[in-house]
This record gives C-alpha cells, sequence and structure tokens, in this order.
C-alpha cells in the first residue's frame, strides 16, 4: 500500500468529509495523517503516556519520506543523526591510525563511537514499516547491537589503558574477562523480549567497569588521570538516561503534552550522546597516555 492510500485511509476511517478533493498543503495532509496511540499495533503501543504524532504503518520509502515532516520520532531520530554525521567527518582524523600498536584501538573507539548511532537511526525511521512485528523486533535488536558494538569494542581502550602496567598474567586475565562478559552481554541483548531485560544484559560488563575505575585511581591502575572524570561520566550520565527512560517521566506527569518534544526518550537520546562524549574524550586522553608511557610491568 502506498503512503497516500495510508493517509487517506485513515483520514477516513477519521472520518474527513471529503478525502478525494483535498486542496490542503502536503505537510498539512502529512500531520492530518498522524495516529492515535489507540491506532498503533500493539508492538508500537510501548508508551502510553505519548499520546498522538504517530506515523502510520509505511512503506521503506514511506519511513525515508517521513524524514520531511514532523511526527513523533522526529527528535529520536535527528538526535542521533547529527551524532553520525558530525563523527563521521570529525573524529578520524583524530584518531592515532599511523600508530601500528594502537590501530586496533582506534578501530575499536571509532566503531563504538559511531555504531549506537546507525542502529538507534534505522530503528527510529523504520520501526512503522508495514511488516510484522517480527521485523520491528530484528530492528530493535539492530539498535542493542549497536549499544553492545559501544559497551565491548567502545570499552576496549579504556580496559587496556587501565590494566596497561599490570603483569602480564593479570592484564590479559582482565582482558579477557570483559570480553567474555561482553559476548554473554550480547547473547542477553539478542535474546532479550522486555525491556527490563535489555537494560539488564549491559549489568556485568558495567559492574567490570565499576571494578577497573578501583583500579584506576590505585597506583597499580593505567590510564591518563586526566581522563578519570570522562571515565566516570560516561557510565553515570547513560544510566541516568536510561532510568528517566525507563520511568517515563516527564510524560507520566503530563500525558499528551510531550509526544513531539522532551519526552523521556528524546532526554534519553541527548544524555546518551553526552555519555558518549565524554567517553570520547576519556578515550582519546587514554590513546595519547598509551602512546607516550612505558611500564616496567613483568611483561
Ligand atoms: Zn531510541
Amino acid at each position: 500500500m502506498s503512503e497516500t492510500d495510508a493517509e487517506i485511509q485513515v483520514r477516513r476511517r477519521r472520518g474527513d468529509a471529503d478525502v478525494s478533493a483535498d486542496d490542503s498543503k502536503p505537510c498539512d495532509r502529512k500531520k492530518s495523517a498522524l495516529l492515535l496511540w489507540r491506532d498503533m499495533p500493539k508492538h508500537l503501543q510501548f508508551n502510553p503516556y505519548i499520546h498522538t504524532g504517530y506515523r502510520p504503518l509505511l512503506t521503506a520509502w514511506g519511513c525515508i519520506n517521513s524524514l520531511f515532516y514532523l511526527h513523533n520520532e522526529t527528535v529520536n531520530i535527528v538526535t542521533h543523526a547529527v551524532p553520525i554525521l558530525y563523527i563521521l567527518l570529525t573524529v578520524p582524523a583524530l584518531l592515532p591510525w599511523s600508530q601500528v600498536e594502537l590501530r586496533f584501538l582506534s578501530w575499536c573507539h571509532f566503531l563504538g563511537i559511531l555504531c549506537p548511532w546507525v542502529g538507534s537511526f534505522v530503528y527510529h525511521l523504520f520501526m512503522n514499516l508495514d511488516r510484522s512485528s517480527v521485523v520491528y523486533y530484528r530492528l530493535l535488536q539492530l539498535d542493542m547491537l549497536g549499544i553492545w558494538i559501544s559497551q565491548s569494542f567502545g570499552a576496549m581502550p579504556m580496559v587496556i589503558a587501565t590494566s596497561y602496567c599490570l603483569p602480564r598474567l593479570l592484564r590479559w586475565f582482565c582482558i579477557s574477562s570483559y570480553c567474555l562478559l561482553s559476548l554473554w552481554g550480547l547473547y542477553k541483548a539478542m535474546t532479550a523480549w522486555s525491556p527490563w531485560e535489555r537494560r539488564l544484559c549491559f549489568l556485568l560488563p558495567f559492574i567490570m567497569r565499576l571494578l577497573l575505575w578501583c583500579l584506576r585511581v590505585t597506583s597499580y591502575g593505567g590510564g591518563d588521570p586526566a581522563a578519570f572524570q570522562h571515565v566516570v561520566l560516561q557510565d553515570v550520565v547513560s544510566i541516568f538516561g536510561a532510568a528517566i527512560g525507563a520511568m517515563h517521566v516527564p510524560e507520566k506527569w503530563f500525558p499528551g503534552a510531550v509526544d513531539f518534544y522532551l519526552n523521556s526518550h528524546n532526554i534519553m537520546h541527548v544524555l546518551v550522546v553526552a555519555a558518549v562524549y565524554s567517553m570520547h574524550v576519556a578515550t582519546m586522553r587514554d590513546l595519547a597516555w598509551m602512546s607516550r608511557v612505558t611500564c616496567n610491568a613483568v611483561l
């Protein structure tokens, strides 16, 4: 079904007087085609406090076209599209690609800060694709995969910098433990079917990062001391964002009043961008630290 047909059908359902002799502007027609929460299929009714502004089920082209009019996913799409462009244009020039020993970590960092936004952008843009709910859950998995890449590959420079001056066995124990916990997180992320399961799948890698924070404040921990506040902020800010998203605040207090702007998912999107900015600052400092420090540990 084309988008135009879908719009006309929706307007007929709403009892609009004459759908064939419509002389309103195209952008007004798009707006009138937006649906209410109760009109949506079950898998898209994930936030009962967002009442209006839902796009109807659309073809892939219709979803892409929805970039050009306002609906209740516009802010979610834009807040993660802008970081994609910004990172692609600025970050590659900052990374130490020429240092062979840091090239893998440069890739980890680049993918770690880019992939969450790509997954999220695709998920939010195509979530109302006119396919079954199975396609929706595949898109959700893609969104989760982007977050997982950030928490696993993206965290690798911090894990390696923190354990940089430990004895070799201990160092590899830290790195391989983090990899195993991340793989467990990937399995949980890909098999999670409830919002709380999706949030908890990153718990074990997070606990390991907490232990690494403790290691960093001792004389045994590596990494640039100037990076520490951003190492902490990257997790604190993203947990704060996730908590706001989980509590559905502020739309829970003002149902229907923040459908298009400033709802919990919008706020969470901005906060996780701020968290990944801290991750970027911390990682750049740790990479520079590793390139100038020589450890006396038993290697
Ligand atoms: Zn999102």
